[in-house]
């Protein structure tokens, strides 16, 4: 019988959720939603010490904000809760129970000085310190120490972990949907600690825990837990449970394709890691909202960091690469995060949203262009939009629209300026103001008839012309910009420019 497919995200609210999580997040929700299942979100609150408020409530705005919402969390709990590990202590305290009786545990004294001792010891001797099958019979635990002894020290309330028992000459064979058959040999592994006398349980116990109660089919996540996933495989074993598939993505490597991009990158390369803004101790660390991007082009981003379709198609809504995604083409290899293609991704983005929507969104950044006519600005947005990247270049794009350039560029000058610019600019000033219909066409048509019975070059007329209308030799057809701009306006901002040019 096949389960219906249950996936998970389970963060631990240790800080802001890195990039690297929020592509664990979607790779989650894509494969969920294509398979009609269910995509859980889980907190891993076990670790006391590296708790973070306020970290919880940043990672479920993160996913809402990127459009990719858990169906049970904590906010919206569904039949398999608490979804807080730190509100499920008196579960795992009964499964721990179940691994001591049946052998599969045991109980270990050790102090950290006494560990730490035999971690030196082996040092100086060239080798290394593993709490394994080696050393646990040379230990303080419960397989060395009489059933009396243990009582006694639990008694007393001495500290205590539990350690798991790894199996000796034991070879797992395990398979992985990225990576494919991986195979371990269990003498390598250490007896991990899966429980402490605080009552806490450690990752690996309430994680295993938790995906089998919460019925998951598929653990996703990122390679950096790889390495556990041998130790989860037996603890499935040890209870005698089915166990999920598992995958295990690629990292996301830094700009140089060097080494795993780490929380601390963005400051360094001067983009953000998060997606939402993110009030440290000592600084606010703008998010990918707050520098600009728009949520579909960062997910449509992320999709594509490990993934690929197969086709040369890099633009997917949403919906498109739910359809389109699948986890065995999902690359082994890291996948390097490059700001310059998020760019290109935000610019796809703001180029297609409706005029209303980016209106509304540019008069929220631009208070004073309330006041512009509807239609005029919406005008505008329709030429400028494809030059945006963000929504709040559009100042730097068509600002010269609503102000008078103020200042002319040096080397656009340089580059424009001839003996006869200015006298240029006073016979094209004289066909405008005699235009009797300012449309582009219009323009277009009795500027150029003109400039061929004059034989002047068409640069010669055009570059001068844009210059004084825009302040640069960029921007968006000229006799569009002036059709826009209004015979008053355009006329004067030639003759502000004749000023300059005198003044030069
Ligand atoms: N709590 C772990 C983390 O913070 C979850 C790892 C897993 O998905 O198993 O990434």
């Amino acid at each position: 019988m096949t389960h219906p497919v249950r996936v998970r995200f389970a963060p631990s609210p240790t800080g802001p959720l890195h990039i690297g999580g929020l592509r664990t997040a979607l790779f989650n929700y894509l494969f969920a939603k294509k398979q009609g299942g269910t995509f859980v979100l889980r907190i891993e609150d076990t670790d006391h010490k590296r708790y973070v408020p306020g970290a919880e409530n940043y990672i479920s705005e993160s996913l809402s904000w990127c459009n990719i919402p858990a169906d049970e969390s904590p906010l919206q709990p569904g039949k398999y809760g608490p979804y807080r590990q730190s509100e499920r202590k008196a579960i795992y305290k009964q499964y721990i129970n179940t691994l001591l009786e049946n052998g599969d545990a045991y109980y270990a004294f050790d102090t950290a000085e006494t560990l730490d001792e035999f971690r030196k010891d082996h040092e100086a001797k060239g080798g290394a310190f593993i709490y394994n099958h080696q050393s646990r019979g040379s230990l303080s635990n419960s397989l060395t120490l009489t059933a009396e002894e243990v009582k006694d020290k639990i008694g007393s309330g001495h500290d205590f972990v539990v350690r798991f028992k790894a199996p000796q000459g034991r070879i797992i064979e395990m398979n992985d949907i990225i990576r494919g058959k991986i195979t371990i040999d269990c003498n390598t592994l250490d007896d991990k600690v899966l429980f402490k006398s605080d009552g806490m349980p450690t990752y690996h116990l309430a994680n295993v825990v938790d995906d089998h109660l919460m019925k998951i089919t598929h653990v996703i996540r990122g390679e950096e837990w790889l390495p556990s996933m041998a130790l989860h495989v037996l603890l499935y074993e040890a209870f005698g449970w089915d166990k999920p598939e598992f995958a295990h993505l690629p990292l996301i490597l830094k700009p140089s394709g060097k080494g795993k991009l780490s929380k601390r990158d963005g400051d360094k390369f001067g983009f953000p890691v998060f997606p939402l803004d993110w009030q440290g101790d000592e600084r606010l660390s703008q998010g990918f909202k707050g520098a600009g991007y728009l949520p579909e082009a960062l997910i449509n981003f992320l999709g594509l960091l490990g993934w690929n379709p197969g086709t040369e198609e890099e633009l997917f809504k949403l919906n498109e690469m739910i359809s389109a995604f699948d986890l065995t083409s999902v690359n082994k290899a890291g996948a390097r995060f490059d700001i310059d293609k998020l760019k290109w991704f935000n610019q796809q983005y703001v180029a297609q949203l409706s005029v209303d929507s980016l209106s509304s969104m540019i008069i929220a950044n631009y208070p004073q262009l309330k006041s512009v006519e509807h239609s005029q600005l919406n005008k505008i947005i329709r030429i400028t939009q494809e030059r945006l990247v963000f929504v709040n270049d559009f100042w730097k794009v068509a600002g010269f629209f609503f102000e008078a350039p103020q200042k002319f560029k040096e080397r656009a000058l340089k580059k424009t300026l001839r003996a006869d610019t200015f006298d240029i600019l006073d016979q094209t000033k004289a066909i405008l103001k005699s235009q009797k219909v300012f449309t582009p066409e219009a323009l277009q048509s009795a500027i150029k008839s003109w400039i061929s019975d004059q034989q002047i070059g068409f640069g010669a007329v055009m570059q001068p012309l844009r210059l004084a209308l825009v302040g640069d030799l960029k921007g968006p057809d000229v006799f569009v910009i002036m059709s826009l701009l209004g015979k008053d306006c355009v006329c004067s901002r030639i003759g502000k420019f004749q000023h300059a040019i005198e003044a030069n």
